[in-house]
């Protein structure tokens, strides 16, 4: 019997960086490098481990260097860090990450609330940082991830025009990819599908990685609608750390456990062992006991009779 080879997807998880900032909880160190390698065991290959801002600000990332650290000894594992600018940088490049994500905001108003510059003095940023990374660590990727993509809540609509000119201009800045993040998890489908078409028809293959939320319960219906527009890296969170204050009872990045099993029971591969990434709640609950998780898929359990990888052989 002829098949094709089934396409594979990346999962990009986020937790201990998006998810861990989110929350006024500090995890204790310790607690984050048993989760992180819990993680790793489950089988993701790439984690945003930290954010490299100032200790003042997100107390709960001050340990970033020293997390760094740790998950730079898992063989295979592509070690990410998010860093709002050049000096952090110049934290995260010395700690030795593989890849630095940059927050850049479609929407102006986002920007200016969140790094205090409009959207073309975070570009110049992007540059510098980029200028940096050719210096110091040229091996080293840099991602753009534009939040509020699809919609802000500040200003409300955000352009398409201007979400397809600002990943012209980071790109032209010099990142390695520019992904779209659903930041107020105000995407629907129709619009994720016209969006990353457009970005791809402006940037081709530097088009980056899908990052929505589940604030809506559309969180699962976007990333398809990615994958189905050619989309194949996609951020997560376990358990769906970092919940929106403004839909209690919502997650919301979207839960890596459910996207995982949706990938995998459609036959898409994902590296991921299901069982294993439902046994990393463990450690992250233990890290922050009382904190809510969420997530469908270990609440329910797998599916009477089903195995892992079965539905690509
Ligand atoms: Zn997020």
């Amino acid at each position: 019997m002829k098949h094709s080879l089934p396409d594979a997807v990346l999962i990009s998880e986020v937790g201990p960086r998006d998810g861990l900032q989110s929350v006024k909880t500090i995890m204790a160190t310790g607690d984050k490098l048993k989760w992180i390698d819990a993680l790793y065991a489950a089988g993701l290959r790439e984690i945003e481990v930290a954010s490299f801002v100032p200790a003042a600000l997100l107390p709960q990332m001050a340990d970033a260097a020293a997390v760094v650290k740790h998950a730079l000894t898992l063989p295979g594992l592509t070690v990410m860090a998010l860093v709002p600018n050049v000096r952090g940088a110049q934290a995260a490049l010395q700690a030795g990450v593989h890849k630095l994500t940059i927050p850049v905001s479609a929407s102006e108003a986002h920007s200016l609330a969140n790094v205090r510059k409009t959207r073309e003095q975070m570009v110049a940023e992007v540059r510098s940082i980029v200028a940096l990374r050719n210096e110091v660590a040229s091996a080293v990727r840099i991602e753009a991830g534009m939040s509020t993509a699809f919609g802000c809540t500040i200003q409300g609509e955000v352009r398409e025009d201007d979400v397809v000119w600002l990943a012209e201009q980071v790109i032209a800045a010099g990142v390695d990819e520019s992904g779209l993040s659903d930041t107020t998890g105000m995407a629907n489908p129709a619009q994720v599908r016209r969006l990353f078409n457009r970005v791809r028809a402006a940037i081709g293959e530097r088009t980056g990685a899908a990052h929505m939320h589940n604030t809506r319960g559309l969180g699962l219906a976007n990333c398809l609608a990615a994958y189905d527009v050619g989309v194949r890296t996609f951020d997560a969170s376990l358990g769906g750390l970092g919940g929106c204050p403004y839909a209690p009872g919502a997650s919301g990045n979207v839960v890596t456990e459910d996207l995982a099993f949706m990938f995998e029971a459609m036959g898409v591969r994902t590296g991921i062992d299901l069982e294993k990434l439902i046994a990393a709640r463990a450690p992250l609950m233990a890290g922050l006991p009382g904190e809510p998780i969420y997530g469908m898929t270990p609440e329910a359990g797998l599916p009477k009779g089903y195995v892992q990888g079965a539905a690509h052989v």
